[in-house]
């Protein structure tokens, strides 16, 4: 297996510098703010994008799973993990490593919207809209990529691959 970088480590490091603005921007600098990782794609981002904003947030995590330990989807959603913090009222931004058919995302966002948060955003660092079967707003965009398997900052194949600190395609 070989590695092609399509997004370099100064690449994603200056779009989550942006990105943290954006948030910043369009948060209201008072009420509570929670930050949702999705696990356990989100983790460097998540890291990386608290620490960016430079303000005062809760961090917490949801596991959602709809893929197998392989490339292809199963089409099936399941909670595996909830988040801890209660939600009600408070900011939500949900932190997602990558929006591909949109399955996960719109079944975590209705879900979550039953619990009544004062207001709800998605940022994901990538976005596959090539590859969108189910509409879902996603507020905050890292990089559109095109319709490829990636692996990198969080994002794995079978398990390996998540601690790369850019985001590659796997050649086979
Ligand atoms: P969706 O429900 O939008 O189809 O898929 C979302 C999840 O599928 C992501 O959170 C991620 O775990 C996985 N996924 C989708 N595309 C890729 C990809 O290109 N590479 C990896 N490693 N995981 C992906």
């Amino acid at each position: 297996m070989a590695l092609d970088i399509i997004i370099t480590e100064d690449q994603i490091q200056a779009r989550v510098r942006a990105l943290a603005d954006e948030l910043n921007q369009n948060l209201p600098s008072d009420g509570a703010v929670v930050l949702l990782g999705v696990l356990k794609g989100s983790y460097p981002f998540i890291a990386d994008l608290s620490r960016a904003m430079g303000r005062d947030v809760m961090v917490d995590f949801v596991q959602v799973s709809s893929y197998g330990s392989g490339k292809s989807s199963t089409g099936v959603v399941q909670i595996k993990k909830d988040h801890d913090i209660n939600i009600e009222g408070t900011h939500v931004v949900i932190v997602e490593d990558i929006v591909d058919t949109g399955l996960t995302l719109s079944h975590l966002r209705q879900l979550l919207l039953t619990r009544h948060p004062a207001s709800l955003r998605v940022v994901s660092m990538l976005s596959k809209p090539a590859a969108r079967e189910h509409s879902v707003p996603v507020e905050h965009v890292g990089f559109e990529i095109e319709n490829l398997f990636v692996v990198g900052y969080g994002l794995d194949y079978a398990e390996r691959y998540r601690n790369l600190p850019f985001i590659a395609v796997l050649r086979e």
